[in-house]
């Protein structure tokens, strides 16, 4: 499954999106410290921000400042009325209260989704946003026509970014879910099992070939970094058994960035009266 494919076509539909509105739609980034990869992403989302036509504001803090100073920030950036959409880039610093800042959030401009508003419209089986590598997930699902409805779903990895939400638009969508983890005794038998298979741990090969089941779609969500470059969660022989796969890089990465900027532009215009509510 080609992410790159469909993300760069989603961009493009995005900047023609961007094109009808009367004012750019402003999303602003806010970066606490200077994690390196923290800094790599906030780039490629302003790259591909700017390429789509999107007004995208950089809001740095040293690592020294204060929670209290973050929360003025997000609280300054909620009344701008200039910005549709605010990712605060997470990890925080430690020691930071990160659902504090999160919860600080407007809800319609939290485009990650991670309020507890959003996360909660989610699980109530009403959508609104919805973090960008699931939505992601189920766009490169639905491009290679994978039945979803009464399909048997696996998701390894229960994180609140990509295994949970993930979990919930496949059961949105009429799958019947199974959410492992890494306390899951059966991993192998459960992933053998899944006609869709998603893998979001950061544990490189942690699904062997054998582990797949003929036919199954897998999506290999993990980034891990190694000496000869990046590689998934799933080993990469398995496409020789599953139907479909996506592979590391190319899949969901791309994905992840061109579904951030579509809740972007729903977030402006949902803001300006042009759509009753972002529903996904
Ligand atoms: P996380 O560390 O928050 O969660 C990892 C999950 O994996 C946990 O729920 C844990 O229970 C599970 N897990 C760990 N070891 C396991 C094991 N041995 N067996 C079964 N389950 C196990 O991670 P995350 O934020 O969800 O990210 C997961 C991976 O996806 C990372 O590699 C991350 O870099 C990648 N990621 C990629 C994108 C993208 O756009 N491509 C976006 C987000 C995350």
């Amino acid at each position: 499954m080609d992410g790159r494919a469909l993300g760069e076509r989603i961009r493009a539909e995005v900047a023609e999106e961007v094109k009808g509105l009367e004012r750019a739609p402003g999303l602003a980034t806010v970066l606490v410290g200077d994690d390196p990869a923290s800094d790599i992403y906030i780039r490629n989302k302003h790259k591909a921000a700017r390429e789509a036509g999107i007004d995208a504001r950089d809001h740095r803090l040293s690592k020294d400042v204060s929670e209290e100073d973050v929360l003025g920030l997000v609280e300054e950036l909620n009344e701008n009325d200039e910005i549709d959409a605010i990712l605060v880039q997470v990890p925080l610093p430690a020691g930071m209260d990160e659902n504090r800042v999160i919860r600080a959030l407007e809800p319609i401009k939290d485009v990650d989704g991670f309020h507890p508003f959003n996360a909660g419209q989610l699980y109530l089986g009403e959508p609104t946003h919805v973090p960008a590598t699931p939505l992601g997930i189920v766009a490169l699902l639905d491009e290679y026509d994978v039945e979803l409805e009464g399909a048997s779903a696996v998701v390894i990895g229960r994180s609140e970014i990509v295994g949970k939400p993930v979990a919930h638009l496949l059961l949105l969508r009429n799958a019947t879910v199974t959410i492992c983890h890494s306390r899951t005794k059966d991993l192998a038998e459960r992933a053998r099992a899944a006609d869709v298979l998603v893998v979001a741990t950061g544990r490189a090969g942690l699904v062997g070939a054998d582990e797949v089941k003929e036919g199954a779609a897998v999506i290999d969500v993990g980034i891990n970094r190694t000496d000869t470059g990046i590689i998934g969660d799933v080993d990469p022989a398995a496409a020789d058994r599953a139907g479909l796969i996506t592979p590391v890089p190319g899949g969901v990465g791309p994905m992840t960035i061109a579904m951030l900027l579509r809740s972007t532009v729903r977030a402006a215009r949902y803001r300006r009266g042009l759509l009753a509510y972002p529903q996904v």
